[in-house]
């Protein structure tokens, strides 16, 4: 069949075989479709198009030997060459000899996902080419440290599985920064100014130079002798570029500022801070790096920093700047999650509702999906929306075939069917896992399902047992037993609704990523799982088990 002009059969058919492969010869059509629309996001709205086809593909599939299905896809050399040349992009310039890359976050919080790219990224590349990473945290701001945070960005990295090589904390080198901005005034490409900033901003402005440019070498290094030594205040030194250019933020930008604010780390020994665009460059040369990958959102920045290499005479690392990616529905931003667990409004950094990969963790997002994630994002120029779907989709892949089935129903009911026999019903953890045993559901009359479902007058399936009607809807509902038959609620339109027995239900809540709690109740046996344990809650989604007490209390990751 042909959709938007591609063959999707010819689609499909290697990721069926593939998953077939992985899985003893038997592919499964909802993975096969996840992992199909990951791929080809555009097909989202078409599912229901797409959907026949996948089973399809997948039941012939299904009927090949395992030989055959590998040979097969040997026959398609073509989709693994697709695969080759996607990794083939994914390729640095410039590789002469050992590549040094850099991780280098500020440490105002733990790591979130908008960080993962520039970590996954430059730990491919490092792994790739079998260089060395670096993880810099850059904490020459006092005012926006948080002291966890040097320890809480090593675990995130740690559990996204970025390899650090070495670690250096920027606020350890402020002598070195002192020693390359002196060499800055002594050669004249530096200054100390005193300006009021709003007076030097207008005169910038203009393209005309402030009264301090011209101070003489000695007396602006007398000054910042007295900037060192805390005597002076509201002074910043000033980088000489060009007056005239034109862009005016790149004209003679400071590179060191006076801050009194004492530092977690060092306390008041130091009131001079470097500016990013100085301690970067430096740290940046005198490291070794090779290669610095960056958002476009720094090109001014490395337009800046081009001149302190270009005055020290250094060779420049091979910069990438790539596009911007926007990360929406979710909060991300440092100071906001702060502020939100300061005032008691967020339950800490791994609250469910933040973007931090410990709230991502605490979902049931596999570190291994953000990295696959990051990856297939890659170093590309365009801007590109991070699509939280495909994530979901990725994640799948990694939790599906693990997560035990279960029953649950939230906001419940209270239902009592008349004219039904007791029935004691045995399912399966998994579906394709028999290995992971059974579950047992006893019906004796009364069950839970979920509120706000049952329609006096109608008739619905009870999930794996008979079809029933309801006759009222009241704070109890009440319904008569009407068959066991499929076909009959197939003729009749019945919905097919979980159900819980009264008797034997454990209590579940479930946290929401928009902040909802889900109150409700589960199977008996699903009191067997473990904090960690990611299942999945039939027609209602995958959950990781976050803490069990008198009640189970999961966190919601995906559908
Ligand atoms: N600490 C800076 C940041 O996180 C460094 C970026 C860079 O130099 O590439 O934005």
């Amino acid at each position: 069949m042909v959709v938007n002009g591609d063959n999707v059969e010819e689609m499909i058919l290697p990721i069926a075989l593939r998953n077939a492969i992985k899985y003893n010869g038997k592919a499964n059509p909802k993975a096969v479709l996840g992992i199909f629309l990951s791929e080809n996001p555009e097909y989202r709205s078409k599912v229901k198009e797409i959907m026949p086809i996948v089973e399809k593909v997948v039941e012939e599939v299904n009927n090949l030997s395992l030989d055959e299905i590998k040979k097969k896809l040997e026959e398609l050399g073509e989709d693994t060459k697709k695969k080759e040349k996607k990794e083939r992009d994914l390729e640095l310039p410039n590789v002469k000899d050992k590549v040094v890359m850099r991780f280098a976050p500020n440490p105002s919080g733990p790591l979130h996902i908008g960080h993962a790219r520039a970590a996954v990224l430059n730990d491919y590349f490092v792994k790739k080419y079998n260089g060395k990473l670096i993880l810099r945290l850059e904490d020459t701001d006092p005012k926006r440290v948080l002291p966890e945070a040097y320890d809480m960005i090593k675990e995130d990295l740690e559990w996204l599985g970025v390899k650090v090589d070495e670690t250096i904390i920027q606020s350890d080198r402020m002598e070195i920064y002192y020693e390359y901005g002196k060499k800055l005034i002594e050669m004249g490409k530096a200054y100390v100014c005193d300006c009021n900033p709003e007076e030097f901003r207008e005169l910038r402005n203009k393209g005309i130079s402030c009264k301090c440019r011209d101070r003489a070498i000695e007396d602006n290094l007398e000054l910042w002798e007295k900037m060192l030594n805390g005597e002076l205040e509201n002074v910043a030194v000033r980088l000489k570029t060009d007056i005239k250019h034109k862009n005016p933020s790149i004209r003679d930008f400071p590179i060191f500022r006076v801050e009194k604010t004492p530092h977690p780390r060092t306390g008041d020994k130091y009131c001079v801070y470097p500016l990013m665009n100085f301690s970067v460059p430096v740290d940046d040369y005198l490291l070794g790096m090779t290669h610095v990958l960056r958002g476009k959102d720094h090109i001014v920045n490395t337009e800046k920093q081009a001149y302190i290499y270009k005055y020290f005479g250094w060779e420049m690392p091979t910069f990438i700047h790539y596009g911007i990616l926007k990360i929406e529905d979710i909060v991300l931003s440092t100071s906001s999650m702060y502020k939100g667990i300061k005032e008691g409004l967020y339950t800490g950094w791994d609250d469910v509702r933040l973007g931090t990969l410990r709230a991502l963790k605490r979902r049931g997002i596999k570190p291994e999906a953000i990295y696959e994630m990051m990856k297939r994002i890659g170093i590309k120029q365009a801007d590109v929306k991070f699509s939280w779907e495909n994530l979901y989709a990725i994640n799948k892949e990694f939790i599906d075939k693990d997560a035990r089935r279960f029953f649950f129903v939230w906001n419940p009911k209270k239902l009592v069917i008349e004219g039904a026999d007791r029935r004691v019903l045995k399912l399966r953890m998994h579906p394709d896992r028999p290995e992971f045993g059974e579950r047992e559901l006893i019906f004796d009359g009364e069950v839970y399902v979920v509120g706000d479902e049952l329609k006096e007058g109608k008739m619905y399936r009870l999930m794996e047992l008979f079809n029933i009607v309801v006759e009222r809807v009241d704070d109890i509902a009440l319904a008569k037993y009407h068959s066991d038959d499929f076909k009959i609620a197939r003729k009749n339109k019945a919905k097919i609704i979980h159900w819980i027995p009264v008797k034997d239900s454990v209590k579940v809540k479930v946290l929401m990523p928009d902040g909802e709690v889900k109150d409700g109740f589960a199977e008996k046996d699903f009191a067997k799982v473990e904090v960690d344990d990611i299942i999945q809650f039939e027609r209602f989604g995958f959950v990781r088990i976050d803490k069990k007490d008198d009640e189970i209390v999961c966190c919601y990751a995906h559908r």
